[in-house]
């Protein structure tokens, strides 16, 4: 099974993801981990991708098609995955519909996320990660908080505000969004895998019911 997750930055893809994850049983991957992986090793590759991530710009695409490529031969996702994050480019997009052919693999379904504008600021700049990175817990200091300020319910480690969720940088990775992650929603439309679903605390409809929905028509 293939699933890809679409939506703005902090949508609620990486908790829809999780969810998705353990239903199935296969991993979620998530484009922005694997990029802050290497930023944390300390490689030439984290630094290039750095320069970018810092600014709230993506990633070149051939940097990035070059990692995810080669975390698609991992043993683990011969059963399937989930993506979470890539495709953010329609140029992405074409590509992944290439290296899955060479897999013998399809995409099952492109969870497109949508949440109102306004909604989606205050998601990011409130967004709280766990420092652990075999948890990555995901907290809102409003939505969802932890149960101790600042520390992790499920491992106690520190919990952290991610730099680029910061106010002036969430704005350019929104703007970023609209003009180069939207136009994909578009593409897989055409291909008829597109699953648009709303996210919102408006309408009180979150992460679990939104997860509940995607397991029901997966499971049809
Ligand atoms: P995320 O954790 O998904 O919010 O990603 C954090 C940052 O990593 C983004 O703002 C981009 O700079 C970079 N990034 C993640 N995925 C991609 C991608 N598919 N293409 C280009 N840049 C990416």
């Amino acid at each position: 099974m293939v699933i890809i997750m679409l939506g703005a930055p902090a949508s609620g893809k990486g908790s829809v993801a999780e969810i998705l994850s353990n239903e199935f049983k296969i991993p979620a991957i998530s484009s922005g981990d694997i990029f802050r992986k290497y930023i944390s090793n300390g490689s030439e590759i984290g630094k290039k991708a750095n320069e970018y991530m810092t600014k709230g710009e993506l990633v070149p695409d051939d940097l990035t098609v070059e990692l995810i490529t080669s975390r698609l031969e991992e043993d683990d996702v011969k059963d399937g995955l989930i993506l979470d994050g890539f495709p953010r480019t329609v140029n992405q997009a074409k590509v992944l519909d290439e290296m899955l052919e060479k897999k013998n693999k399809k995409i099952d379904i492109v969870v497109n996320l949508e949440t109102p504008e306004d909604e989606i600021l205050e998601r990011i700049t409130n967004r709280r990660i766990c420092s652990n990175s075999e948890c990555k817990a995901i907290y809102n200091t409003v939505l969802h908080p932890s149960k101790v300020e600042g520390i992790c319910d499920k491992c106690g480690s520190k919990t952290y505000q991610r730099d680029d969720d910061k106010l002036e940088k969430a704005k350019n990775r929104l703007e970023v969004y609209y003009r180069e992650t939207a136009p994909v929603a578009d593409y897989y439309k055409k291909t008829g895998v597109l699953y648009s679903t709303v996210l919102s605390k408006s309408v009180n409809r979150m992460k679990d019911e939104v997860a509940k929905d995607v397991i029901d028509y997966l499971k049809k």
